[in-house]
């Protein structure tokens, strides 16, 4: 499943689907096939077994691969059926087949699930051939949706485990953490692999799925956490709001999470498992009057990833497209529509599929810092801060600027990095219009703090705002900090850095700075740690490396004139 910036490499989540192949089994002299046909190319597979066992075999063969690979399709194989059974028994079928480079986003495996099945139970392998360094190996991830359909943002999602796990079960009371639970209704179900990566020798799996036949058991109740929390009325609060569990492919529980974000001193916290929304009824009861907890989810494309933040509960973002589709813009409009709002993550993240390839026009944000500060954090900001200068130029929105943890086990530190958020109230709705405005900054931890503010004839402005004052008008610049010792404060506008100065030990101190609107049309503030050498290093000079130290606190700008 999807990886987080640092993580370890698992599985990036996928997909799309433009015509529907369709699926029939043939007999072409003394041999069964199954033929794939996507308007009017016809692929034919190898021998079939669909319906002459429990064991089905399907290998995908050149120019079957060809006819998905035409249309860009995700590819659909023969239905696996099932038989009505009596309560108490089980039955199992196993699925193998084989898949080349190039293979569909996704493989659908229809299975055909008759009356009085209170369970299903997928358990899946591939092989994992070894490849040379520099290659890509096998990897695959898995989901499934049910009898209502795999339609694009449909009704029919159960879960999706990525690459994180080998077997999953579903039933109305219980489900594996990342699928919903709820009953197992007959029609046509479909397992779906993600191979997201397919070495030069191809990729053989085997997919074993069993069901048991009974009646359903006590039905899950979700317990969503609230919306809003009591608060300090208007004020900053600090929140972190990329953080996975179990029910993706962290290793904390939900309830390992709230604690960390209380640990990490937090007001507010928002939950973005990979693709799923089953965790959000978990939330509730770990939520109370110090913790807002918000439901989210990290929508995993095979062309970068991205929040969705303040999800209503319960709600499911497809990520089942890539940037040559449609997909995103309908589902970032969804987002916007129920009230929360869309944050491309880690956008140069190096690993496969990870890059960040939508643009920036149907983002309220983007996620400038994720986790432990690295080279590609340094490429986002470079890229955030020439969108703040193209948005002076033609007069149009700014993009703000968040950081998120994205932390998905131990030693990941939640809260680092987290947002600290000029919000009206503790709520869902204000938080969100805080970060929508960019009255936000970031911080390393709760130990640091920035209080940025630029005066000019009595009036003044922080973080997010604009100060419209004459062009010629005097304007002082005041950042005061606390937390980083022997830190760097960085005042940079769209010419760039114009004043560096260095704190003392203590990590406390004021950096003022007097300039005009014509001068600066934004201001904004970053406070570095010294160079790993203890070295202040300078924000103006080239180098063969990075000239500065680790950031610890970034602030979105202030603008400066008349809009
Ligand atoms: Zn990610
Ligand atoms: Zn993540």
């Amino acid at each position: 499943m999807a990886r987080g910036k640092g993580q370890m490499k698992t599985s990036p989540l996928i997909g799309r689907r433009l015509l529907a192949p369709v699926v029939s089994c043939c007999v072409r002299g003394s041999v069964a096939y199954c033929s794939v046909t996507i308007g009017n190319i016809e692929g034919v597979t190898s021998p079939c077994k669909a319906h002459s066992g429990d064991n089905v075999s399907f290998s995908s063969t050149r120019r079957g691969f060809l006819a998905a690979a035409l249309t860009g399709a995700a590819l659909t194989l023969a239905p696996v059926s099932f038989a009505a059974a009596a309560t108490g028994t089980s039955k199992t079928k196993t699925i193998t087949g084989h898949l080349d480079p190039g293979a569909a986003d996704f493989v659908y495996l229809p299975i055909e699930v008759p009356a009085g099945v209170n369970k299903i139970s997928v358990s899946y392998t591939y092989s994992k051939t070894q490849v040379a360094s520099g290659l890509l190996g096998n990897a695959c991830d898995i989901g499934i949706f049910d009898e209502k359909g795999t339609d694009l943002a449909g009704k029919g999602f159960r879960g999706w485990s990525g690459g994180f796990r080998t077997e999953f079960s579903i039933s109305a009371g219980e489900t594996t953490p990342g699928y919903l639970p709820g009953p197992v209704g007959k029609g046509t179900w479909n397992v779906v692999l993600g191979p997201y990566q397919v070495a030069g020798q191809g990729l053989d799996y085997t997919v074993n799925v069993t069901l048991e036949y009974g009646p359903d058991g006590t039905p899950f109740k979700p317990q969503y956490p609230p919306q809003q929390i009591a608060g300090r009325g208007a004020a900053w609060y600090r929140g972190d709001a990329h953080l996975h569990t179990v029910y993706s492919d962290g290793k904390r529980t939900p309830e390992e999470v709230a604690a960390g974000a209380r640990a990490a001193r937090l007001d507010f916290m928002i939950s973005t498992d990979h693709n799923t929304p089953a965790s959000h009824g978990v939330w509730g009861p770990l939520a109370g009057n110090d913790l807002l907890i918000l439901t989210g989810e990290e929508v995993t494309t095979r062309n970068g990833h991205y929040l969705a933040l303040g999800l209503e509960p319960g709600d499911w973002i497809d990520w089942r497209y890539r940037a040559r589709d449609k997909g995103f813009e309908k589902e970032a409009q969804r987002i916007h529509s129920s009230g929360g709002i869309v944050v491309p993550a880690h956008p140069y993240c190096p690993y496969v599929a990870c890059r960040w390839k939508f643009g920036y026009d149907d983002a309220d944000a983007v996620e400038v810092w994720t986790g432990p500060w690295t080279l590609d954090d340094e490429s986002s900001v470079n890229t955030w801060d020439s969108m703040l200068a193209h948005s002076v130029r033609t007069g149009g929105r700014w993009l703000p600027a968040m950081g998120n943890s994205d932390a998905h086990s131990v030693p990941q530190v939640i809260g680092f990095p987290h947002n600290v958020v000029n919000a009206a109230a503790l709520s869902r709705d204000a938080l969100l219009d805080g970060i929508r405005n960019g009255r936000n900054w970031i911080a390393e931890s709760a130990d640091v703090s920035v209080d940025f503010q630029v005066t000019a004839g009595g009036k003044s402005a922080t973080v997010g705002d604009r100060l419209n004052v004459a062009a010629d008008a005097p304007v002082t610049v005041t950042a005061k900090i606390a937390g980083v010792p022997n830190g760097v404060v960085r005042f940079i506008t769209d010419e760039g850095q114009t004043q560096q100065v260095t704190l003392p030990a203590s990590g406390q101190g004021t950096s003022t700075w007097v300039t005009t609107p014509q001068l600066a049309a934004y201001v904004r503030v970053e406070v570095r740690h010294p160079k790993i050498d203890g070295t202040s290093g300078s924000g103006t000079e080239m180098g063969t490396v990075i000239p500065l130290g680790p950031m610890a606190a970034l602030t979105n700008p202030i603008f400066l004139g008349a809009s």
